[in-house]
């Protein structure tokens, strides 16, 4: 592949080259790889010029950056080209001088998943498999069964018991094979590893494959043309396995490189205080040790991350912050996003504005500055948690007479 130079383990440093393998030799399933790509050669037909005269509305506009072959593109889902909305008033409420709130619920299984299943689908389709397998908190697992049912390819799932139900149902409604592990997601993530192992179906496992961070990529790739190059000085993001803080760094960082942004926002990564791995580790500045998943944010809930290196590194190398949480904040910033911009997040899409309000408020965000939320799911997967954070409606005799007496006009 041209736009491809190899391999970068990120825990040894060893350049390898690039074929199938999913992690370092050296280091075992903890050495995650990064892909280098030759930007000198993707400059030639992608800059800014190519894409302005692109009307491909999705993630595939941006193929070129992507470790696929060319190919036709047109019969996957329609993945990415989400919203960029400029807050209308939850901006004006924070005192910030812009907030832009990316609402990636709108993915065609609702959620910012799409865009890694989507390129995991497409690699799978282009190594010839037949069958691709993850475990997952929810919505890797829907977005997964969704693109590859649309691909004619099979799927097993593996989820943790206490995933929501209503991406369950999307997995039932996809024709998955799910396996619903009586555990947490560490023992489901275990046993789905064994199994791909023994029965050799492609792994969509986040973290371990290299190529999901780069479809996650595509939300920075889309901000920042959203924003005609110029990035707001901040984007904030959800936190679980930190494949996602990873891929809006690699993003960023390709059109770095590229020489189509000038400058890198800082990432704040955004967690529950009730599963914070990455946040203790930052705050005592020592190495992750495994958390409790004591949080109503499951998507967010992974006690033991897989993907801790690339995720540490977004922070770090963009001179952004950790922040946590509380799961009361993020019920609020539900009703909050939904009642001031028309935007349903789940609870873990909601975080990462639930901490960008705490980070307003302890003076990290100056309000001079520049902020993009990333809303990384829809709250209609989660009506439980939407209820909770929202209320009740009010119940009423069918008169007006009740109707006036029912306290809520
Ligand atoms: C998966 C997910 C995240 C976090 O992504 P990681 O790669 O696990 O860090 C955040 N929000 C939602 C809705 C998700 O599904
Ligand atoms: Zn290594």
């Amino acid at each position: 592949m041209k736009q491809i130079l190899g391999y970068r383990c990120t825990l040894c440093g060893a350049e390898l080259p690039y074929d199938e393998s999913m992690t370092c030799p050296h280091c075992g399933e903890k050495g995650i790889l990064d892909i280098i790509f030759d930007y000198g050669y993707i400059k030639k037909s992608f800059n800014r010029e190519t894409l302005a005269n692109d009307r491909t509305n999705s993630m595939w506009r941006y193929a070129p950056l992507m470790p696929l072959k060319p190919r036709d593109f047109s019969p996957f889902l329609r993945v990415g080209w989400t919203p960029l909305y400029p807050s209308r008033r939850l901006g004006a409420e924070l005192g910030l001088r812009a907030l832009y709130i990316k609402d990636d619920g709108l993915n065609p299984t609702a959620s910012l998943k799409d865009r890694a299943s989507g390129v995991a689908v497409a690699k799978a389709v282009e190594l010839g498999y037949d069958t691709i397998a993850c475990s997952s908190t929810g919505n890797a697992a829907s977005s997964c069964a969704g693109n590859a049912a649309r691909m004619g390819l099979k799927t097993v799932i593996f989820v943790p018991q206490r995933a929501p139900e209503g991406k369950v149902a999307q997995l039932m409604i996809f024709g998955a094979k799910v396996v619903s592990v009586k555990g947490d997601y560490k023992a489901t993530f275990d046993l789905s590893k064994a199994a791909i192992e023994k029965y050799g179906w492609y792994n969509r496992n986040a973290g371990i494959n290299p190529i999901l961070t780069e479809g996650k990529k595509t939300v920075a790739l889309e901000i920042a043309e959203q924003l005609n190059w110029e990035p707001t000085d901040w984007v904030a993001v959800s936190v679980g396995d930190g494949c996602t803080i990873g891929g809006v760094y690699n993003g960023f960082h390709d059109l770095y490189e590229l020489g189509m942004i000038e400058r890198i926002p800082k990432i704040l990564g955004v967690q529950s205080t009730g599963c914070c791995p990455f946040v203790d580790a930052a705050r005592e500045n020592r190495p992750l040790v495994p958390a409790e998943e004591n949080t109503l944010a499951d998507s967010i809930a992974v006690g033991v991350p897989r993907n801790p290196v690339k995720a540490l590194r977004a922070v770090s190398a963009s001179k952004g912050a950790w922040i946590a949480v509380s799961d009361e904040e993020i019920l609020d910033a539900m009703r909050v996003l939904g009642h001031t911009e028309g935007v349903f997040g789940e609870p873990a899409g909601v975080t990462a504005t639930a901490g960008v309000r705490r980070a307003v408020q302890e003076g990290l965000i100056r309000p001079e500055e520049t902020v993009t939320v990333i809303s990384t799911g829809s709250g209609l997967k989660d009506v439980k948690n939407a209820l909770r954070a929202a209320g009740s409606p009010t119940l009423c005799e069918p008169s007006l007479a009740a109707l006036d007496n029912s306290g809520l006009l």
